[in-house]
């Protein structure tokens, strides 16, 4: 991509009235714009990121047996009248201009209407067990929607979905998509501790979060030093300085970002909702079900939360927007345009800055804020020596290398 084709431009200020770090040095580098308080859209470079996280998330999923489909977001009142969530107070309610009342609410979370059709489709043990998940919008009507990316009023979710015959087949299938959860994370750039969380209504026993921890994170847990073993504030009764009650080593509170969490369902959705399977002795049963989230727009605010300097966001690999960000100086030269097609052929992820009216320390400039992991300058100095400057993001040191090896350095 070359960057003066690019819809966006980076922004040397930050905005006013955003206060955290993953949002201003998101807009400042042209990855999202917010269009109102906690809205916010993705722009090419941000739309890049989601695409990457979205293809780990997709990866890994389906993996673990789970199949991708889409929900509506418009989801009709029936639905949530069945479990009582029509007047849960984080939802939007929606309705068409001609009608009088809302009809609909703009999906939050998908239990409700996805149990209604499994209802359709599951009615036997041979049809269990069954995992099924979607990458959508969720609405959720934040007052707290300070925080970028960390917590929108329209955000994007992985939410998955599993039905089993017992609750035995159900923790089986929860300790795999817990592995998943930290195969994602990993390769996400981002290090999580499971965590103890509280239940609710709608679960059989306590539920699990992955936290990453970071300074700016709404959650508190307690963690130990030694072995990780972490319970969330909100239900722990463990405090700073407490022995570990698996290890014994020392419990630390710590600030974190909840990035995903999975929940024992249980039967209240499918008992709402008629969900019931014969066994093999044709008894009647109510399917077990799991759900399990994770924030995917909240992962990137969260990565650039935890990578970041002064200068601007160094992107893990997997999830760059571009692997090499490229810089031409001296004017553009035809040298350095076929250094970016050779690198382009090769397969390597390319942004090239080929801008004939920024200056070289504006460039640089731009390279830290947008955070790609490689840096290469072309100049008159590096061509001179048939060789392009290399350096990477977050290290000062610079090298040589000649041009005839740089695709396979990359
Ligand atoms: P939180 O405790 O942070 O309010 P939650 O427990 O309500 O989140 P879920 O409803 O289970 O979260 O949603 C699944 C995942 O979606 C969360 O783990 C989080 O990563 C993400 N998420 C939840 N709310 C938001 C939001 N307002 N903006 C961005 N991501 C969110
Ligand atoms: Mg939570």
């Amino acid at each position: 991509m070359k960057l003066s084709k690019l819809f966006t431009k980076t922004l040397r200020e930050a905005p006013k009235d955003e206060e955290s770090i993953n949002a201003k040095l998101l807009i400042r580098g042209g990855f999202i714009f917010k269009n109102s308080a906690g809205i916010y859209t993705f722009l090419p470079l941000g739309w890049r990121v989601i695409e990457k996280l979205a293809r780990i998330v997709r990866e890994e999923i389906n993996t673990i047996g789970g199949e991708e489909l889409f929900m509506p977001a418009l989801v009709e009142k029936k639905y949530w009248e069945a479990t009582g969530r029509w007047d849960v107070e984080i939802g939007f309610e929606a309705k068409g201009k001609k009608e009088k009342n809302s009809a609909f609410v703009l999906g939050w979370s998908h239990e409700d209407i996805l149990t209604s059709m499994a209802a359709k489709f599951i009615s036997s043990y041979k049809d269990l067990p069954r995992a099924v998940y979607q990458i959508q919008t969720k609405f959720r009507n934040e007052s707290r929607a300070k925080s970028g990316l960390l917590r929108g009023r329209e955000f994007l979710m992985k939410d998955l979905y599993s039905f089993h015959e017992s609750e035995n087949d159900l923790f089986r299938y929860y300790d795999l998509v817990k592995r998943a959860y930290f195969r994602i994370f990993n390769r996400s750039g981002l290090e999580v501790i499971y965590t103890l969380a509280a239940g609710g209504v709608f679960t059989i026993s306590d539920t699990h979060e992955f936290q990453a921890l970071s300074s700016v994170g709404e959650d508190k847990i307690f963690v130990c030093s030694k072995c990780h073993y972490a319970e969330n504030s909100e239900m722990s009764k463990l405090k700073d300085g407490d022995k570990c009650p698996k290890c014994g080593a020392e419990i630390q509170g710590k600030k974190s970002i909840e990035v995903g969490n999975i929940f024992p369902l249980g039967t209240k959705y499918s008992e709402a909702f008629d969900l019931k399977y014969s066994d093999k002795d044709g008894n009647q049963k109510h399917v077990v079900m799991g759900s399990y989230g994770i924030g995917i727009s909240r992962l990137m605010g969260t990565i650039v939360e935890v990578h970041n300097d002064g200068m601007g966001i160094l992107w893990p690999e997997d999830v760059a927007p571009f692997k090499v960000h490229l810089i031409v100086l001296d004017h553009r030269n035809q040298e350095a345009d076929k250094i970016y097609e050779d690198l382009e052929k090769s397969g390597a992820e390319v942004l090239y800055d080929d801008r004939v009216e920024q200056s070289a320390g504006e460039k640089f400039a731009d390279a830290d804020l947008i955070g790609c992991p490689i840096r290469i300058v072309v100049s008159k100095k590096t061509l001179e020596k048939d060789s392009a400057e290399i350096k990477l993001r977050g290290q000062q040191k610079t090298g040589l290398v000649k041009l005839i090896n740089l695709a396979d350095k990359i």
